[in-house]
């Protein structure tokens, strides 16, 4: 079977939008009954008023600094993000925090099983079945991600391995022990696992992964196929957030990715103004409503993801809308001496035509009245040292040609750039106001 949940997978559209709107208004009056924020902030509209998709332009987008700001009322640590009695709720999470003050998201046990299934699909749809016994190499603390694949691998039925605390090299010979086919991991950690599997003398391609879903950070195009080279397996992607559940994930077509409907109604909103829905092939900012969700009610969730709206058609056959490519987060887009400049275009650039770039990192910063922008590069330790001034050069070239910005490229000596397992913190805007992530 191809399909998860056949029946839910392959509804016409009119269908789902039905189901949505009317998921929609009952997540609504919940939402202005049981949560603080939502009693105050949706104060003069009904769910009466809500007579079509349409309508939704008349509710207000929740965004992150507000809910930071509900959260610290009573009851401790949810304070008025809470939609269940305190004592229903069974697991706690929190964000990375890696934009500001973390948020800590209540899940009751009925939540927590809808999150769940929701994964299953994005799990199943990457092909991971029974016969995958599947490696976790992370010990998952209290993020989320790699807690509901741990929980939606056994749900789906596959054989789930944890591989918390041990090292890098633990880690490899534990795959090679029991024989893992499966992998779920940050993009970068793949790569680094990889690293240091050659490090060992062992080819990556030999450890046995079938198929690898990636979770945690934005996935260049690059970087999954260049994880599909070193392990000669299939690389999937999902995208999500704690707040808003995982709500989107890759197909075996590999073309883009599916909303996960109708657990969520996505709105995919022009940049500027962020109202009107973008039209397909237009890049727009995503708004998340979780249609099913009770401990935590978030309507309309500005999760900041910039993505170009896909095609709802696939050759997979499952008929929900879908995203063709994730751009980046608003965040992170900067001007850089006037011109916008997002990260992962360097990454992109890297994976695709500097393999022997292992780690790296940009830094932005004013010298005088003059923005500078610097890539760190590391390069593989195997290299000719005589290769490293054209490897500059070429860098320079082609950073140039992506994205019309003059870099000053150093190269550092192997290993003195930091590592990441979870979120890489690869992008640092050190002038003032400027975000450091
Ligand atoms: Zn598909």
């Amino acid at each position: 079977m191809n399909y998860w949940n056949p029946y839910l997978e392959t509804l016409p559209r009119e269908a789902y939008d039905q189901i949505e709107l009317s998921y929609f208004r009952k997540m609504f009056s919940f939402a202005k009954e049981h949560s603080a924020l939502y009693r105050e902030k949706l104060k003069g509209i009904e769910a009466e008023d809500i007579r079509s998709l349409d309508d939704l332009k008349k509710i207000p987008l929740t965004e992150k600094e507000e809910m930071r700001k509900y959260q610290e009322v009573e009851p401790f640590p949810y304070g008025g993000l809470l939609g269940s009695d305190i004592e229903k709720v069974t697991t706690f999470r929190q964000t990375s925090g890696t934009t500001g003050k973390p948020i800590y998201v209540p899940e009751t046990y009925e939540s927590w099983q809808w999150r769940v299934e929701a994964w299953c699909h994005i799990l199943y749809m990457a092909g991971f079945r029974p016969r995958h016994r599947v490696f976790l190499p992370f010990g998952y603390n209290v993020y989320v991600a790699f807690w509901e694949a741990h929980f939606a691998s056994e749900k789906v039925g596959c054989e789930l391995v944890p591989g918390g605390a041990l090292d890098t090299k633990g880690r490899i010979h534990k795959i090679l022990e029991i024989r893992a086919n499966g992998m779920m991991n940050t993009p970068t950690y793949g790569l680094h696992i990889a690293e240091e599997a050659k490090s060992m003398g062992i080819d990556p391609a030999s450890l046995g992964i079938e198929r690898m879903l990636c979770a945690g950070e934005p996935m260049p195009s690059a970087t999954r196929k260049r994880l599909e080279e070193l392990y000669q397996c299939h690389v999937f992607d999902h995208i999500g957030g704690t707040e808003p559940c995982a709500w989107a994930g890759m197909c075996e077509a590999k073309d883009g990715m599916h909303i996960i409907e109708p657990f969520f109604l996505v709105e995919i909103l022009d940049r500027e103004t962020l109202q009107k829905e973008v039209g397909e092939g237009e890049i727009g900012v995503v708004v998340v409503t979780p249609l099913g969700r009770r401990s935590f009610p978030l309507i309309r969730f500005n999760t900041k993801d910039l993505v170009i709206k896909g095609k709802n058609s696939c050759s997979c056959g499952r008929t929900s809308k879908k995203i063709k490519e994730v751009v980046g987060r608003t965040d992170d887009l900067r001007k850089v001496r006037g011109v916008l400049f997002s990260p992962k275009t360097v990454e992109e650039v890297l994976r695709k035509e500097f393999q022997e770039v292992e780690e790296f990192e940009i830094v932005v910063e004013r010298r005088g009245l003059m923005d500078v922008i610097t890539l760190r590069a590391e390069v593989n330790p195997q290299l000719p040292v005589s290769s490293i001034e054209q490897i500059k050069t070429r860098l320079q070239e082609s950073l140039k040609i992506a994205t019309n910005l003059s870099f000053n490229v150093i190269m550092e000596p192997p290993g003195s750039l930091p590592r990441y397992m979870l979120k890489a913190k690869r992008f640092k805007d050190l002038r003032e106001g400027g975000k450091n992530e």
